[in-house]
């Protein structure tokens, strides 16, 4: 088998508050083949996003303890020097925000802020970083992109900030893209746009790209596999179509039942998960989700979800005590007839 683009092992992010240490991800391990989308689902606070602002090198070393590996290509992260991480991002490794205003500055052109990580990282004169800026604004869909290259930021709509922003992370072809739900904050028919052109691109440039949604409609159009987080650990993983089909780990039949139905009737309700995410100042104990969770009382061994914690084994697999017939029969009979 190749050696995965992305390889994380057994990760462990805390950071130190006032409050305590914060245990924001706990023993997490993934793997990214090159071309392959991995979409990361969860609530806030599940450590999807400190996850790969960890894998970018951008938390602060001052407060933050990151245990274990992250391999790039085969070159460790987690002790690689500033210097070199900082050569990595924009580079090797790119990401799009949510929010395309925090990222892009409001004082210089749109065109600007593309073009110079071109220039820094390929050694491009000033011509050769425009023309290549105004080619990839074209690649994404702006029109007249040699004319609004010169634009600010306030100058664009927020469906055109967020193609700019993909430019920007794909002028210097990145090997891994992330993307940290970069369509949130736009309405329906553009998002279909954004993530429409992200396929188009991937296809073209190749990279792996991972994808940090709390929408698993997003995800289904978007994610070759998927990781399931839940308090700072994976929780289910598999590929879209295992994971989307036949889902293992009761958070999991949560997010699916929480999710809005197109096809429902008008005024229909949505049935949210109970109780919210645990603190990760002082995490339950156990199942991390066992506070919340239904299903139990039907695991063998009375209190075993409250004492002891199920791992997460293999490449397709849920860490849930319950037995695996138990999770497809529950599955099958109680949780699928309510999708509908
Ligand atoms: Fe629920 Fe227990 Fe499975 Fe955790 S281990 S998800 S508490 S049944």
């Amino acid at each position: 088998m190749s050696t995965p683009l992305l390889s994380v092992r057994d990760l462990h992010v805390s950071f130190k508050t006032e409050d305590g240490v914060v245990r924001a991800v706990d023993r997490l391990s993934f793997d990214l083949e090159r071309g392959r989308t991995l979409g990361i689902v969860g609530e806030s606070g599940s450590g999807k996003s400190v996850t790969n602002l960890t894998v970018l090198g951008l938390h602060n070393p001052m407060f933050t303890t990151v245990e274990g590996e992250i391999l790039l290509d085969g070159q460790e992260l987690t002790t690689a020097p500033e210097p070199e991480l900082e050569k990595l991002r924009g580079n090797k490794v790119a990401m799009i925000f949510q929010d395309p205003l925090t990222a892009l500055s409001p004082y210089y052109t749109v065109g600007r802020q593309i073009a110079e990580p071109y220039m820094k990282h390929n050694g491009a004169s000033k011509k050769e970083a425009w023309e290549r800026t105004v080619e990839m604004l074209g690649k994404v869909g702006i029109p007249n992109p040699g004319q609004r290259a010169k634009d600010y930021p306030h100058q664009f709509s927020g469906g055109m900030r967020q193609r700019a922003m993909i430019a920007m992370a794909l002028i210097c072809d990145p090997d891994l893209l992330i993307a940290d739900e970069p369509t949130t904050a736009l309405d329906v028919t553009v998002q279909a746009q954004i993530l429409d052109l992200l396929k188009d691109l991937q296809q073209e440039f190749g990279s792996g790209i991972i994808f940090i949604t709390h929408d698993l409609g997003v995800i289904a159009d978007m994610a070759d596999d998927i990781m399931v987080m839940y308090a700072g650990s994976a929780v289910e993983r598999g590929t879209t179509e295992q994971v989307l089909r036949s889902p293992q780990h009761p958070y999991t039949w949560g997010l699916l039942n929480s999710m809005p139905r197109l096809d429902s009737d008008t005024g229909a309700r949505l049935s949210p998960i109970p109780g919210t995410p645990p603190s990760l100042l002082n995490p339950p104990s156990g199942c991390r989700f066992h506070p919340r969770c239904a299903f139990q009382g039907r695991v063998a061994g009375a209190g075993r979800c409250t004492t002891e914690r199920p791992p997460l084994a293999t490449d397709r697999a849920s860490a849930c005590h319950l037995t695996a017939d138990q999770k497809r029969t529950i599955f099958i009979e109680e949780i699928k007839p309510r999708l509908g």
